[in-house]
């Protein structure tokens, strides 16, 4: 969506917007998890009366539906981030990712909400942070707790063992 600026680029004063965007071919990691519409809303100003540089700021929040990453099982999750850009008339060579162009009056909302989007996104998506992952032995979620695999020592481990085995006797 293209949000008109022309009242607001040489004088003080606030836009405000709404904006639903689709974002369920958005490819995260392995998965597509932006299966819900994405809300985003905010305001775009000219605080300080400044010629042709405007500042956007809002929210956009969506639910997403992953596979975690490490163990397979699907969930759920809440996902809210801010949007904060500085929109002008003119890029300068040396501008961050976070100006964007004001092109015939008008900023790219999708460009701006999208970018925001993915920076805030983790790009490993875990059921929860200190997910246990699956027992390599047996595949099972040890999420759930222990699978009773007896786990194999490791051999320098074993070594080492063995050593201070042999100082105690
Ligand atoms: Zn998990
Ligand atoms: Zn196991």
């Amino acid at each position: 969506m293209l949000l008109r600026l022309n009242k607001i680029i040489q004088a003080p004063g606030c836009v405000p917007f709404t904006h639903t965007m689709d974002l369920r071919e958005l490819v995260i990691g392995a998965q597509r998890p932006v299966t819900e519409p994405v809300e985003a809303s905010g305001v775009v100003r000219n605080v300080a009366g400044s010629d042709g540089v405007l500042e956007l700021t809002g929210e956009a929040h969506t639910r997403l539906h992953c596979t975690c990453d490490r163990c397979a099982r699907p969930f759920e999750r809440d996902y809210r981030v801010p949007l904060h850009a500085v929109l002008t008339t003119e890029i300068q060579e040396e501008e961050d990712e976070w100006t964007f162009l004001i092109e015939d009056d008008c900023a790219d909302l999708d460009d701006i909400i999208l970018t925001s989007f993915v920076f805030g996104l983790d790009m490993q998506l875990l059921c929860q942070e200190d997910c246990a992952g699956l027992c390599p032995t047996c595949g099972a979620n040890l999420n759930d707790g222990p699978c009773g695999c007896v786990k194999e020592p490791d051999p320098r481990l074993a070594a080492l063992a063995q050593l201070l085995k042999d100082k105690i006797d």
